[in-house]
């Protein structure tokens, strides 16, 4: 049994309409999903992602209105990389960046308006739009028990090193790196920081596989949970990032069709005789409209 990849990253911002302004108009991701956090109904659960949602493309967010910002440390996703054929156009479009090489590939990093970093990391071919997750990058003060999830339990593999920072490879192509500092302080969540890393499950029965293969290698998870759209388990890995593991199915258009994914707020069935509460609760948004 071997995680393929990523299936999401969900983060925390503060302006609603800034978050989604940015990530549709400037980045060019869809909003595949517009839903409410299920722990916090008055707060958007923003989905964004390729055309279809597919699992490995999806960086979603819970903007808090006024949340304070977060402190970028340990035990925290230092960078989210999302994979585009050509850099070509980028860096016109996008707040102050920075480039490097790393691994033979060119990136650009920049902040987003809350202060995350995202880099865009070029794979080649034609056009310039992001495919989907390159990889995420974490910051850590040691390796050891980390590297060992991802290698004994996840069936990652060690793909390549340079000083500090360790790649490792799922089936699915994208990457975990992790960045060892030992000095580094501890991060804490907030505006602009990351709040966990979801690994993908096929189908259900390898996610309950993946359930009893933890508890008995001594992770601590939660129970399955029933995210609408995926089902989720959690735990912290050693180094203090928190992880989940989802299933593909059953995916976004469960309730909407693929063509209108994201045009309307959308409620699981145990929040959906609360949709006028909610509805006055949360800010309103103007959508996106997609030439
Ligand atoms: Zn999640």
């Amino acid at each position: 049994m071997k995680i393929p990849g990523i299936h999401h990253v969900t983060a925390i911002a503060s302006d609603a309409q800034r978050n989604l302004d940015f990530y549709t108009q400037v980045l060019g991701l869809r909003l595949v999903k517009l839903t409410v956090n299920f722990d916090d109904p008055g707060t958007y659960h923003f989905y964004f992602g390729d055309e279809a949602g597919r699992p490995g493309t999806i960086l979603t967010f819970f903007p808090w209105a006024g949340a304070r910002p977060g402190r970028h440390g340990s035990g925290e996703t230092a960078a989210v990389s999302f994979a585009v054929p050509s850099l070509a156009g980028w860096a016109k479009r996008l707040p102050a960046t920075q480039t490097g090489t790393r691994f033979g590939q060119d990136y650009l990093s920049f902040a987003d308006p809350d202060g995350m970093a995202v880099e865009l990391v070029e794979t080649g071919g034609s056009g310039t739009a992001i495919i989907g997750f390159h990889g995420v990058t974490l910051a850590e003060t040691r390796q050891d028990a980390t590297a060992k999830l991802l290698t004994e339990v996840f069936g990652y593999e060690l793909a390549a090193t340079d000083e500090n920072r360790f790649r490792y490879v799922g089936s699915a192509g994208n990457t975990v790196d992790l960045l060892i500092q030992p000095e580094l302080r501890r991060g804490f969540q907030g505006a602009g920081t990351v709040h966990h890393v979801a690994f993908r499950a096929e189908t259900d029965e390898i996610q309950s596989a993946w359930l009893l293969d933890l508890a008995n290698k001594g992770y601590q998870t939660t129970p399955i949970l029933d995210r609408q759209y995926f089902h989720s388990i959690y735990f912290r890995e050693p180094g203090g990032v928190l992880f989940e593991i989802a299933t593909d199915p059953p995916g976004f258009a469960t309730d909407e069709t693929l063509a209108t994914l994201g045009t309307h707020l959308k409620l699981p069935p145990w929040l959906e005789p609360r949709r006028a509460e909610i509805e006055a609760t949360v800010p309103k948004l103007e959508l996106p409209t997609y030439a």
